[in-house]
């Protein structure tokens, strides 16, 4: 280890990503997905990064801790047993969605609706039924809803009105001020989302997993199943109650659908 890493307040990304691992990637007491990478005891005393020492505090917690009012004995325990590892997923998070021109944007291509009353139902993206991205209008703010899955067709994001869960189990998640990443592997990443409250949620880049279905988002670049999506994305626009829908499908008319599509093996 050099000097300057040494001396350095800065904790290593590899070892940021252990201590989230380690923690379920929230606060150890409550679970919170916000927090802050908290050295045990003390940095000023230790100035060392070592991940067995760095914990996971919300800034209530890390407040608390840092006043005295949380002693260092409840912190470790809750290290030792972490809030979200006990129930496998994070503490319900909240996002502040309240916009009455809801927009998805997914790489370059932006989707979007008309308020058309109570109950509207607005699904930027659609697959078998199953509203990947959608939007529910209630008390005259649409909510968000979104599901995410991994190659194995296991939920694990799932964002119902509002309210944020992921799995705690992952290979790594971050919530960054408002942008959330999902990788599933050293450098890979499954979903980089903005959350661009108060009404519009941007897809970066994503790499999506549902019923055998794989789509990547990316730039301008759409591909379902490694092909190319057949219309041109590129900045454009969709007007519509269903956005982009595939697979099975009835109902409402979709922009963009594309129906009978081959399916890969799931294990
Ligand atoms: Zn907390």
């Amino acid at each position: 280890m050099n000097n300057e890493s040494k001396n350095s307040r800065n904790i290593p990304l590899a070892i940021q990503r252990e201590v989230r691992q380690r923690c379920g990637f929230g606060c150890v007491i409550c679970g919170l997905p916000l927090y802050e990478y908290e050295h045990m005891e003390g940095w000023a005393k230790v100035k060392r990064h070592n991940a067995n020492e760095i914990t996971l505090l919300c800034d209530q917690h890390h407040r608390e801790k840092t006043g005295g009012l949380l002693p260092i004995e409840k912190v470790k325990n809750a290290n030792n047993n972490p809030f979200n590892l006990k129930n496998n997923q994070s503490k319900p998070y909240t996002l502040h969605y309240s916009g009455k021109k809801p927009k998805a944007k997914l790489g370059t291509l932006t989707i979007e609706t008309n308020d058309n009353g109570y109950g509207t139902q607005f699904i930027p993206l659609l697959i078998d039924l199953i509203p990947i991205i959608g939007f529910v209008l209630t008390d005259g703010h649409f909510l968000l809803n979104l599901k995410i899955f991994n190659e194995y067709n296991h939920l694990v994001l799932n964002v119902v009105n509002n309210q944020l869960v992921y799995k705690a189990d992952l290979y790594d998640i971050q919530l960054v001020g408002r942008k959330l990443t999902i990788r599933k592997g050293f450098r890979q990443i499954l979903l980089e989302i903005i959350f661009n409250t108060p009404d519009i949620i941007e897809i970066v880049k994503a790499d999506l997993y549902v019923n055998g279905l794989h789509l990547t988002i990316v730039g301008e670049k759409i591909t379902i199943n490694n092909v190319n999506a057949e219309i041109n994305f590129k900045n454009s626009t969709m007007t519509a109650p269903v956005g982009i829908s595939i697979g099975e499908y009835r109902g409402q008319s979709a922009a963009y659908g594309i129906e009978k599509i081959n399916r890969y093996k799931i294990e």
